[in-house]
């Protein structure tokens, strides 16, 4: 039986060798982003293992799955990979995309940019992707709220727009991404109103460097409670960190200041995502 910690899983991390600006964007300067240092500092959070979403930056979809597996093996299969594609690239590139998947068995979740491309979640063009997602029974994340990049439109990314496919493909499992940060109340809505909704916690707080951090934690678990309060259950809250933006101690301690009970926080922390992803449960 594993010890309780490797309960845990995380569900959105990066590592990826087309990460841009890490020093900028990393939660401190020097950190080690390799497979190496990212387990590392997972052991020191208690996380077991997490998705790792595979970013806009990647030159191919051939690329994404090949630096998936070639992190899946190098973390033993404790980083499982995901894929992306957008349908700004045109219907032949996302053909070829879902082609593509189709021949990967061990594919974690299908990643979507919203925001970072200028496309609705709902657009038809999708169409094929969530058809996939479907006959695989895979996840589909989204990303929602703001953008690291400058460039990025976020009217593409609020969680509003999330609520037309949800509807439209009930049988796709959908995960808001960051709680679309920081229209978390709207996030609310959808996530209550569709039970195919899932939404994580990654990626919600500044960098430590900035002044009043401790505060911003603070203002940070209390929003995560009305949030929560609001959609009346935790079990389709997922926790996330978006490591190398935030730190797995700093974005586990989101969670744990919670005024929930032991076993909600628990679910948040890797129950819900294991049963989302189809894995077993830890310590099994
Ligand atoms: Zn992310």
């Amino acid at each position: 039986m594993a010890a309780p910690k490797d309960r845990r899983f995380d569900v959105h991390l990066h590592l990826s060798r087309y990460w841009p600006d890490l020093p900028t964007n990393s939660y401190r300067a020097g950190l080690d982003f390799s497979v190496r240092g990212l387990l590392a500092e997972m052991d020191l959070a208690h996380i077991g293992a997490g998705i790792l979403l595979q970013i806009h930056e990647s030159p191919s979809v051939e690329e994404t799955l090949r630096e998936g597996r070639e992190l899946l093996v190098a973390s033993e299969g404790r980083l499982l990979r995901t894929s992306t594609v957008s349908p700004t690239q045109g219907a032949e590139e996302v053909a070829r995309a879902v082609a593509l998947w189709e021949t990967t068995s061990d594919l974690a979740a299908v990643k979507l940019f919203p925001g970072y491309f200028p496309f609705y979640p709902h657009d038809s063009r999708l169409g094929p992707v969530y058809e996939f997602a479907h006959r695989r029974n895979l996840p589909v994340m989204i990303h929602q709220g703001d953008t690291l990049d400058r460039h990025g439109l976020v009217k593409y990314a609020r969680p509003i727009e999330l609520d037309e496919v949800a509807v439209r493909y009930r049988d796709v499992r959908f995960v808001l991404c960051h709680f679309g940060n920081p229209w978390m109340e709207e996030a609310s809505e959808v996530v209550y109103k569709n039970p195919n909704v899932y939404v994580d916690t990654s990626g919600l707080l500044p960098p430590p460097r900035v002044p009043h951090f401790a505060a911003a934690v603070a203002r940070t678990v209390d929003r995560l409670a009305d949030a929560i309060a609001f959609i009346g259950d935790v079990d389709r809250i997922l926790y996330g960190s978006d490591w190398p933006l935030e730190s797995l101690p700093t974005a586990v301690s989101l969670i744990e200041s919670l005024d929930l009970a032991p076993e909600e926080k628990e679910l948040i922390l890797g129950g819900n995502a294991r049963r989302l992803f189809g894995l077993p449960p830890a310590g099994v």
